[in-house]
């Protein structure tokens, strides 16, 4: 589809909608319900400029004139960002938010787009899914024009591309229906070491990768093996029952130690999505919310592996629901647990679909 037709999806009258029937401008639409997206970024992201710099230019495209709009200068961006509370002198501007240093606004710009570009890699697949969601058939994405010289300055904008594939399987319709029903959207990750960094776009299992994972895992077995034989023949051996005490607790230690570390690989490999292992979760959060996920490469022919955090908010309280493991009662599977009632407001959790109903009848009510 051509951008410039890119348009609403008659179908579903959601509010959004009704918004862009207003302002019968698509990229104005776009970029207003991309500030409400972003919204939380501010709290979340560290890189603030980066967020701010995408919130300038949402907010200048939402307010420009339908036609014309052929993008921002940095030094329209740097005075927006100013006016929005960043500190003039790295901006260039002055008190009067004015340009007196267009080197510093230039430069300030294009590390903070170098961010965003960044930010964006993360954020673009649950930004797709929230306009998919929403009726469209395009979502925004910034976007630059370079230029050369001082007549044709490099113009910042918002461009729409159409999304990729419709998503109108069965069950995506069935919980669409169901009021009570979640959305689970692709949150980002942060994760700063190398081999985490690597999980973000998808670490390709097959060929020496495979023998090698394979071959850790026999290893580990085959060490827990060797140990529990250990500890048997000493306890056999051991002359009195504190020293048998003594070897029984260190296996069970030792066990449950190997467990919680190699626990997410097994589980991963049976359900294709398992919770990160502790040391892949943010340590901050307060919820262990980050999951290792399998996915097939059709392409190519293998799997992927990724680490993802999902965000959805409960259809019961409107409270953020986290992803986490289902206990006793949903004993192997990953459910959604509402923050404000972990145990009441619970969904399942489907991450094909990225859909999931209530699992207690009495929400219903
Ligand atoms: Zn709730």
């Amino acid at each position: 589809m051509e951008h410039s037709e890119a348009r609403l999806a008659a179908a579903p009258a959601s509010k959004q909608g009704e918004e862009t029937g207003k302002t019968g401008f698509d990229g104005r639409a776009a970029a207003r319900k991309l500030l409400d997206i972003s919204e939380e970024w501010r709290d979340t992201e560290s890189k603030k400029n980066a967020v701010t710099l995408l919130r300038c230019l949402c907010e200048m495209t939402a307010e420009s004139p339908a036609q014309g709009n052929s993008g921002f200068t940095n030094q329209e961006l740097a005075k927006c960002l100013v006016r929005g509370g960043a500190r003039a002198s790295v901006w260039g501007v002055d008190s009067h938010g004015k340009i007196v240093d267009s080197d510093s606004a230039r430069k300030a710009v294009t590390s903070a787009w170098k961010d965003l570009q960044e930010l964006w890699v993360r954020k673009s697949p649950g930004v797709e899914e929230r306009f998919r969601d929403a009726g469209w058939t395009c979502f925004p994405r910034p976007d630059s024009e370079i230029g050369g010289g001082r007549s044709n300055p490099t113009k910042y904008v918002i461009r729409l591309d159409a999304i990729s594939e419709p998503d109108d399987t069965p069950e995506h319709q069935a919980s669409a229906l169901n009021p009570l029903a979640v959305r689970y959207y692709t949150e980002d990750l942060r994760v700063r070491r190398g081999a985490g960094a690597g999980l973000i776009k998808g670490f390709p299992i097959s060929g020496w990768r495979a023998v090698v994972a394979g071959a850790l895992i026999f290893v580990v077995v085959a060490l827990m093996a060797i140990a529990a034989w250990a500890a048997l023949a000493s306890i056999a051996q051991a002359s009195t029952t504190g020293q048998a005490v003594a070897v029984v607790l260190v296996s069970v230690l030792g066990g449950g130690l190997s467990w919680w570390v190699l626990g997410p690989l097994e589980k991963l490999s049976r359900n294709r999505v398992a919770l990160a292992p502790f040391w892949m979760q943010r340590a901050t959060s307060g919820w262990d919310d980050r999951l290792l996920e399998l996915r097939p490469d059709f392409a190519r022919g293998l799997n992927r592996l990724y680490l993802i955090h999902y965000s959805a908010s409960c259809p019961i309280c409107s409270s953020p629901v986290h992803v986490a493991a289902g206990g006793r009662e949903f004993y192997g599977r990953l459910v959604g647990r509402c923050a404000a009632a972990p145990s009441e407001h619970v969904f399942s959790f489907d991450h094909v679909t990225r859909t999931g109903l209530p699992l207690r009848r009495h929400s219903h009510l």
